[in-house]
Formats: structure tokens, C-alpha cells, sequence
């Protein structure tokens, strides 16, 4: 009997033993059984278990812990009474130094596999991951949903592992101390004034989500109601309870009518204080990060994308910005810019910086937040990545260094770079490319196509941004061969040179 016919005889709920050998991106368990891989929440790299299967694939399956027979050597015992039941933290069982060995090697084992790179030319280029000096409350902000309990109590708190049940959580330990008096508060005007929670299965009640930001560096507090209707009653007693709260500088309202999973809807209405934080953040030469002390202001509204855990940024920044190795005289492409916020620490060091970014409210914020700082050498295009860059590249009246920039930065989302952007940066031929993702494996994807495009891995850098959950950042440098580089400045001498008086 081969071992697939006997997997195939394995049915829902079925216990079988299994060895848990490795973790996915949202920190369930993997392990292999009789050819099949099966993904376990709540099981952590090294737990023997029993294991109850839950849904069978052709080659893969879900199953759940139904016993721990020995467990992992890494196991802790985790801070948060909720870890199992939220779907917030899922490795908060995993000690804190396991977590960050996962990462790292999640990182080189992709580029190995998806990427074709050998273990010895990564042994070249990997750097030690940088961890997080303390991995509890970094987060700057939080969205709790509203709602009532089974015994129709209100409640606050987040959504149950792929559920939208409540789980009320009074505090966060990802989140900053300040958002329990606000929520305190909050629940205390509903009771008070009788104000209803949303309920999402019938589409009415009132409160739907509390949304929190702070500012790490300015300890300013933000906090806005999403609601499910167009006008907020009582709004006097609300402003008279939050806003003697430290810190706090804006509150608002958000109008979200739509039976919808999407937390904010399109409207805001500030009702005390100002209609955003300010933030800083702020790049340190540390001896790790050799860059110079800078800081760039930023005002963030509820909409606005704003990196969330702000010390960890501030590495991945500099390291960034380390790499790019600018000293005032390059052309600058940053690629999936968001509000900027890469952007415009590149300004400072760069002759021009030429940001693209696919949400129009995004670049509205980034051209805001390059003022607020006095930049002036930074532009903005609205637009998909893939289709702006060849658009500037074959256009013929640009100077050279939007053509043919130096550095080119990009930090795309999961699905990483579209092809079209990928032969178009390589078309454009810059110095040094700077690849900021946060998914190893489409990077890893990507990282292929512009090695075998002429380019060369210098350094790879995996970052902590989101400490207990199964996430991680990596930021890489990659630069023109020598051989290829000095090719290359004749091929674009020629290109450049104004031919048209021999024509
Ligand atoms: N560099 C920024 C944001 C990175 S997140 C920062 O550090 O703050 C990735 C960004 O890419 C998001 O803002 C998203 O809106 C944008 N995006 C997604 N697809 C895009 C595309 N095809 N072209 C340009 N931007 C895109």
C-alpha cells in the first residue's frame, strides 16, 4: 500500500500523530503526515501532537491540536490570557528568540526555494535579523470593534480567530496603555446615553469600531467612532469625556452605513481638537544603521497609511536609506510610496525623489507631508507602478535622471512587483536597487528576475515589524556589476548624447 492510498483513506476527524516541522505566514503549524502537509493552529515548530483532521485537500489539509504529546523546547508560557481565542497574536506561544530564528529562515529558505539562490551566496549577503528590544506594545494603533455579548452586555474588543464574534479584550498587550481609558470612556458614554452598538447581522445599532492612534514621539491621542449613520448624538458628553484624557488632540467621527467588512467609510468629521496626530520619525546612526541623524514630521489622519509599529520602522528606514548610500547628487525612484514616508528621507539625501503611489489620498498626504517639512525636491504621480515607470522611461522630453535614475526604492504590497515594473527597472539600469518587502516569497520571486537581469545581491535584511504574529520584513540591497556598470555608461553616453545634428 503506498502512503497516499492510506491518506486517502483518512477522513474528517480522524486522530493521527503528527510532527510539527514548520510555520506559515499567519504562524499555524506545519507538519507532514503520509505524504500530505497539515496546517495546525496553534501548534508551534517542535510540538508533538495528536492531531483531529478537520478538512482534506488532495495533497494537504487542516487539522487542529487535539493533544499535546511533548511539547516544543520554544514554548513559553504567553502573556495574554486571550492568545488562543484572538486571532491577533498567533505565535505569542513561541518564545521571542525562536520567533525571530522562524523569520530569518523563513526568509533565506524562500529565496533558496523560490528564488534559486544558493546557500552559499546567501551566506554572503544574510544579515542577523533585527529583532524588537521590547515585543509588547508597539503597536500605534487599534481598531476594536463594538458590539453586544451573548448575555447582550456591550463589549469592545477584537474578532475571534476567523470570526466576527467579540472577544472582549480590555487591553491589548500589542497596543499602547492608553487604549483602555479610552475605551473606557467610550463604553461609559454608550451606557450613559444609551447609544446602541452596531449588530452586523441585522445592520443596525450605531457604534461600529473605536479607532486609536498614537503618536510614539509626540504621545498625541487620536480616536475615532465609526458609526452606522451620519450624525453622532451626544457628542458633547463623548468630547467631555475623552478629551481630559492625556494627550488627547483629535476626535472624530467616521460615517460607515455600507454592510461591509471594511472598517472606514469615505467621510470624517472632526468634533474636538484637530482633524489629525503629528508623528516623528526619527533615523539614528546606531553603529548598526549608518545613517545620519534626521527626523520627518507626519500628520496622520483616521485614513491615513501610517507604519504601525514606529520603532522597528525606524530601523527598517535607516537601513533603507543606508543602502540606497545617496549623497545629494542621485535621481531617486520610490516605488509603492504611500504617504511618502521612505520618500522623503531619501529627499533629504538626494538631488530629486520621484514617488509613486496607486491611492490618490495617499499622494494627497505625501505632497501635505512634504511641506510640512519643507521638502521641495520631492514629486508625487498618482498611479499603478507598473504603468507610470514605463510611461516616464519612454517618454523623450525628461531629463536624464528621471529616465535613467541612480536608485530606484520600492516597497510593494504581499503580491510584489508587477513584471511590466520589474523589465522596466531594469531597462532603466540604476546603481543600486532597494527592495523593502513584506513577503519573503514574492520577493523572492521577484529577486530572481532582476538577478538574472544583470544585477547582484549585495544584502538581505530581515526585520521584526509585527512581533507574535507569523510576519516579516526584509530589506535588500542589490547593485549594478562592476563589469556591467561600466557597459552600461556607454551604452547610455551614446543614448543620451543629441544626435540629431548628424541626421
Ligand atoms: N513605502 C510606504 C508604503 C508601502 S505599502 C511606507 O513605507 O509607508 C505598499 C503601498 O503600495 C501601499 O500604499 C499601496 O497602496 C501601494 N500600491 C499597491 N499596488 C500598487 C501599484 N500597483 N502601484 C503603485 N502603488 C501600489
Amino acid at each position: 500500500m503506498t502512503p497516499t492510498s492510506q491518506v486517502k483513506r483518512m477522513k474528517k476527524n480522524d486522530l493521527f500523530s503528527l510532527k510539527i516541522t514548520d510555520m506559515g505566514v499567519d504562524g499555524e503549524g506545519i507538519g507532514k503526515y503520509d505524504g500530505m502537509t497539515f496546517f495546525v493552529k496553534d501548534a508551534l515548530i517542535g510540538d508533538e501532537i495528536r492531531a483531529r483532521a478537520t478538512k482534506l485537500k488532495k495533497h494537504y489539509g487542516y487539522a487542529r491540536v487535539e493533544k499535546i504529546i511533548t511539547p516544543s523546547p520554544y514554548r513559553v508560557e504567553p502573556q495574554c490570557p486571550l492568545h488562543r481565542r484572538c486571532g491577533g497574536c498567533q505565535i505569542q506561544a513561541l518564545s521571542y528568540e525562536q520567533q525571530l530564528a522562524f523569520k530569518e529562515n523563513k526568509v533565506r529558505s524562500n529565496l533558496q526555494r523560490i528564488g534559486g539562490f544558493s546557500k552559499e551566496e546567501l551566506e554572503q549577503v544574510c544579515l542577523p535579523i533585527v529583532g524588537m528590544e521590547h515585543p509588547f506594545r508597539y503597536r500605534n494603533k487599534a481598531q476594536f470593534p463594538v458590539g453586544l455579548d451573548k448575555e447582550g452586555k456591550l463589549v469592545t474588543g477584537f474578532y475571534a480567530a476567523r470570526t466576527h464574534a467579540i472577544i472582549p479584550v480590555e487591553d491589548c498587550l500589542l497596543g499602547v496603555e492608553e487604549n483602555k481609558d479610552v475605551l473606557m470612556a467610550v463604553k461609559e458614554w454608550m451606557l450613559l446615553k444609551q447609544i446602541p452598538a452596531y449588530d452586523e447581522t441585522t445592520g443596525t445599532g450605531l457604534v461600529r469600531h473605536i479607532l486609536i492612534r498614537y503618536g510614539f514621539t509626540t504621545e498625541e491621542v487620536m480616536v475615532c467612532l465609526i458609526i452606522n449613520g451620519d450624525r453622532l448624538p451626544e457628542k458633547e458628553t463623548l468630547i467631555e469625556r475623552l478629551s481630559v484624557l492625556p494627550g488627547m488632540t483629535s476626535i472624530s467621527y467616521n460615517v460607515n452605513t455600507e454592510r461591509t467588512n471594511v472598517i472606514l467609510g469615505k467621510h470624517t468629521e472632526c468634533i474636538w481638537g484637530m482633524p489629525y496626530i503629528t508623528d516623528y520619525i526619527h533615523l539614528r546612526n546606531t553603529g548598526d544603521f549608518s545613517v545620519e541623524d534626521t527626523a520627518i514630521a507626519y500628520h496622520i489622519s483616521p485614513q491615513s497609511f501610517y507604519q504601525v509599529n514606529p520603532v522597528q520602522t525606524e530601523k527598517l528606514y535607516s537601513t533603507a536609506l543606508e543602502y540606497a548610500k545617496l549623497t545629494g547628487k542621485e535621481s531617486v525612484w520610490d516605488l509603492y510610496c504611500g504617504i511618502g514616508t521612505i520618500s522623503l528621507f531619501l529627499s533629504q539625501k538626494a538631488k530629486q525623489v520621484y514617488g509613486v503611489e496607486i491611492v490618490p489620498q495617499a499622494i494627497e498626504d505625501a505632497k501635505t507631508n512634504a511641506a510640512l517639512n519643507g521638502i521641495t525636491n520631492a514629486e508625487f504621480f498618482l498611479g499603478k507602478a507598473e504603468e507610470v515607470l514605463p510611461q516616464f522611461y519612454n517618454s523623450d522630453d525628461l531629463d536624464a535622471g528621471m529616465r535613467h535614475p541612480d536608485v530606484i526604492v520600492v516597497d510593494p504590497p504581499r503580491k510584489g512587483c508587477d513584471e511590466q515594473c520589474l523589465s522596466t527597472m531594469l531597462a532603466m539600469r540604476p546603481e543600486r536597487i532597494v527592495y523593502v518587502s513584506c513577503d519573503s516569497a514574492t520577493l523572492a520571486r521577484d529577486l530572481r528576475i532582476l538577478v538574472d537581469g544583470g544585477y547582484e545581491l549585495q544584502k538581505v535584511r530581515a526585520f521584526d515589524q509585527f512581533a507574535h504574529t507569523g510576519h516579516v520584513e526584509t530589506v535588500v540591497l542589490l547593485s549594478k556589476g562592476i563589469i556591467d556598470s561600466q557597459k552600461v555608461k556607454v551604452e547610455m553616453s551614446l543614448e543620451d548624447m543629441d544626435m540629431s545634428g548628424f541626421q
